[in-house]
């Protein structure tokens, strides 16, 4: 168990604050938290039942991480690299991954997949990620119970699909029996009552509509409605392929950006992964219906595909970075972002180190409408990642934004505070045997490499 939230004061050589809408860099401050809320940012050392005083520190808001995958990154990584798995230079998703999941989710018991969920949690939060959204297969309710017990802030998204079995043909078309995804709307009505909510608002859920060629026009259009319903988010995968915008050209005449659209569902509410085989006209459509786009370079440099955040942004598009199923390292995933943009644009100027951590904080913030998140400001959530900034490496310093992006790493995370816990401090986590988790996660995911069908999904 946890322990409940008491008051914490950290000190910052540097902290990221807003002033006057502008993010800005503060000197020599102590944040003070009470509860689940930051309540005074200040000068002078404030009296605290923890205490976190040490040199070099840069205290950010928790960092948001909009798109993650613990289950297909970790099962994958190390296998699919270097073009492992891919045939017919197609993307993995639906010839590795998924049916990879599918195989983890039919022959794991609920304890080897909490103990998979535990181990990609332990990663993300040390690796500074405060709160994370998880689209996740439908049917493994071990994620909420994982995060729940590790901490973070956590947006649960199982996926609903139209069909359980999306298979791609030798066309790179994907082909699905029926068309309601009732099975999939039944389980998440379930988990959103068991879990919406839990622990102070911390545990919540999206609804996570698979992408535009798993789910039919019926499923994404109900999808919709229950997202305005419940006021819950609504996150796709979205042109994520060529092969994707191949399907819904040949379906329905249309690419998968002006699909959404013809459905109504390109909206404020929608998250939007990926959006690489979007047109510009399709960005630009989806600028002027207020959709975010989740941009997650590295999975795609993995694969030789561009994702490039500039691209997004020069279209007006809110754009947060995310890790997808790659690594589960979002300061990793910033730098990438920065280096990918500047090297396809051909201009140094675009994605700067500013720019970057906004799009981990306060415009990742905004795309779940959670203004007491991704600043630090008193009244808003008790939320902190902090760096340690005093590595050899990160020295001398000038610009902590642009060491951040530019030169540390996640083994920097010195600490992240969660609704006022502190779940990392010295880049440990605190509440689990670290080892253990680690072991635990790695036995159940040997396990499945054991089987011959997990081999399989690599054959010719
Ligand atoms: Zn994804």
């Amino acid at each position: 168990m946890l322990p409940e939230p008491t008051t914490l004061a950290v000190f910052g050589s540097h902290l990221l604050v807003e002033r006057s809408g502008a993010q800005e860099v503060l000197r020599d401050h102590w944040v003070l938290l009470e509860g689940r809320r930051i309540a005074a940012i200040t000068p002078t050392r404030p009296g605290a039942d923890i205490v976190l005083d040490r040199p070099g520190r840069f205290v950010l808001p928790g960092l948001i991480n909009l798109h993650n995958h613990c289950f297909s990154e970790m099962i994958a990584r190390t296998h699919t690299e270097d073009g492992a798995g891919r045939k017919n230079d197609r993307s993995i998703i639906y010839t590795v991954l998924m049916p990879l999941t599918r195989i983890g989710l039919e022959r794991y018991s609920p304890e080897e997949r909490m103990a998979v969920a535990r181990l990609g949690m332990l990663q993300l939060l040390k690796g500074g990620n405060a709160t994370v959204m998880e689209p996740f297969r439908n049917g493994m309710p071990e994620m909420f119970a994982a995060a729940e017990e590790m901490g973070l802030r956590f947006y649960g998204a199982p996926y609903l699909m139209s069909t359980p079995d999306a298979q791609e043909g030798a066309d790179g078309v994907v082909r699905y029996r029926g068309d309601d995804g009732a099975a999939d709307l039944a389980t998440w009505a379930q988990l959103h009552e068991t879990w919406q909510g839990r622990d102070h608002g911390r545990i919540r859920l999206a609804l996570s509509p698979h992408a535009t060629d798993t789910c039919g026009p019926d499923l994404l259009r109900t999808i919709a409605a229950r997202a305005r319903e419940l006021g819950v988010l609504n996150a796709i995968h979205l042109a994520q392929s060529k092969g994707e915008v191949a399907t819904i050209r040949e379906r329905h005449g249309r690419t998968p950006a002006e699909y959404l659209d013809w459905l109504g569902v390109l909206n404020p509410d929608l998250l939007a992964a990926h959006c690489i085989a979007c047109t510009d006209e399709d960005l630009g459509l989806m600028a002027r219906r207020g959709v975010t786009v989740l941009n997650c370079p590295r999975v795609f440099a993995r694969a030789g595909i561009v994702a490039n955040f500039a691209r997004f942004r020069a279209h007006g598009l809110r754009t947060a970075v995310a890790t997808d199923g790659y690594n589960l390292d979002l300061l990793g995933e910033l730098h990438a972002a920065a280096i990918i943009s500047k090297t396809q644009t051909g201009d140094a100027e675009v994605a700067t180190a500013p720019e970057l951590i906004d799009a981990v904080t306060r415009e990742a913030a905004a795309a779940i409408r959670r203004p007491d998140l991704g600043v630090l400001r008193v009244g808003a959530t008790a939320d902190l990642t902090v760096v340690d900034l005093s590595h050899p490496h990160l020295q001398p310093l000038y610009d902590p934004r642009r060491a951040l992006v530019w030169l540390a790493n996640r083994a920097n995370i010195d600490s992240v505070i969660v609704d006022g816990r502190l779940l990392v401090e010295g880049g440990r986590y605190l509440h689990a045997d670290e080892a253990a988790v680690t072991a635990a996660g790695v036995a159940a995911i040997e396990k499945l490499w054991a089987l011959p069908e997990a081999r399989a999904a690599f054959a010719g």
